[in-house]
């Protein structure tokens, strides 16, 4: 079945539990699945669909291309676009019938003009900064937006409101934000506002802040296993797959790989697995912060000079846990498997730590469902549980009410 060299082992079947045992431990607040990036690399349309089957309400994306992406594969479930999206692509946000993130009369603008030519309404959700400082308006300024709004912009429907917390795993922080939050509904109930979805929580603040569910809350994380819950099921529904390709002796003090960054010490068996950054291995995100983290990234890289390596720097191979040598090339890495060199052949299954949101396009997604293995364009969802031809605005009315 397998002749990649390297795959993301994806199995569908666990996503959808995640998702329902999510859904049960929400009650009655609706369910948006995050499925940007890339479903965090699991793969957009497929794990879209799982997520409409297993009662997702509604679907979340980075950008207007993702939405647009998915409505051309037939999902009709409502889709939110986080992203501020460019005033000359309202247009496109009411031919897809996405719903629009706004926080700027530009594109409040553009998207009254566009549906008005469309002869549609432009269903938007309203962001509001609580102290991310990112997108949003400010909180100073967000009930004016949503008083002129309903007041001079007649073809547009504020149908949400939402912040996004910066640090969710920080009570006083989140706390801090929400309070914000929900002193402007106050005021709007006040003035007699309703809007009917207000959510501010994503993963943790979800599973740590019961009373801020609101009327929904945005979930990436939990569903693809990667925050553990001792309060819900919760698994992990994929593996990052390579194959050994190539196995060799080094005599002892040989240098392995570019920049001879490190030496062998002792007669080392070593394997190649054909998975290096380019891949997604060892991808790291964010700047040191400060002297600390700084210190903290070189003593990491010291400590891999003598053998002590980061999970990314762990390969699992026939069950048995191997290290990285040297340094990772663009497409392979070394793995020294001297522990198991009687128990190592070409073609077995490398296990990597790779970020699943960083793996490289190029990296064949497969897939399990229902006993079945299918690869992204084989993969059929045959039972028609969700609306496979959109009438555009029908489904959104009966699934939000
Ligand atoms: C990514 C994202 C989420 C999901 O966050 P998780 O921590 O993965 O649950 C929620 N809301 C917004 C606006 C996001 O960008």
């Amino acid at each position: 079945m397998i002749n990649h060299t390297c795959w993301l082992d994806v199995d569908l079947d666990i996503i959808s539990d995640n998702i329902k045992n999510i859904k049960k431990y929400l009650g009655s607040t609706k369910l948006l699945a995050v499925v940007k990036a890339n479903a965090y690399g699991h793969g957009l349309y497929p794990v879209a669909c799982s997520a409409v089957e297993s009662g997702a309400d509604y679907l979340g994306v980075a950008s207007l291309e993702e939405g647009i992406f998915l409505r051309q594969k037939g999902i009709s479930q409502p889709i939110l676009v986080f992203n501020t999206i460019l005033p000359e692509q309202a247009d496109d946000v009411l031919n897809y019938d996405l719903t629009a993130t706004v926080c700027s009369f530009d594109v409040v603008q553009a998207l009254e003009e566009a549906a008005a030519r469309q002869n549609k309404k432009a269903i938007v959700h309203v962001k509001v900064d609580t102290g991310f400082g990112r997108f949003g308006v400010l909180p100073e300024h967000a009930f004016e937006m949503i008083r002129v709004i309903n007041l001079n912009f007649k073809n547009l429907y504020i149908e949400g409101l939402y912040t996004h917390f910066s640090m969710a795993g920080n009570e006083k922080i989140t706390r801090h934000q929400f309070n914000i939050f929900s002193s402007l509904i106050k005021t709007l109930k006040e003035q007699g506002y309703e809007i009917p979805l207000k959510h501010v929580c994503n993963s943790i603040a979800a599973l740590n802040y019961p009373d801020m569910h609101l009327d929904m809350v945005r979930i990436g994380n939990l569903i693809y296993g990667l925050v553990p819950s001792k309060d819900l099921k919760i698994s992990n529904p994929s593996k990052v797959c390579s194959r050994v390709i190539f196995v060799k002796n080094l005599p002892k003090g040989h240098y392995v790989g570019y920049g001879n960054k490190y030496k062998t010490k002792r007669p080392t068996t070593i394997a190649i697995v054909p998975f290096g950054y380019y891949d997604g291995l060892e991808v790291y995100v964010s700047q040191p912060n400060g002297i600390l983290d700084a210190l903290k990234n070189f003593i990491k890289q010291l400590l891999a000079n003598i053998g002590v390596n980061g999970l990314g720097r762990k390969v699992k191979i026939n069950g048995v846990t191997c290290n990285i040598l040297g340094k990772i090339s663009m497409q392979n890495c070394i793995v020294d498997v001297t522990d198991i060199k009687d128990n190592i052949f070409v073609g077995d299954i490398a296990e990597l730590n790779a970020r699943r949101v960083n793996l490289s396009n190029s990296i064949a997604r497969i897939y399990h469902r229902a006993g079945q293995v299918f690869l992204e364009n084989d993969i059929i969802f045959a039972e028609n549980s969700f609306d496979l031809s959109p009438e555009p605005g029908r489904r959104r009315e009966t699934s939000i009410g």
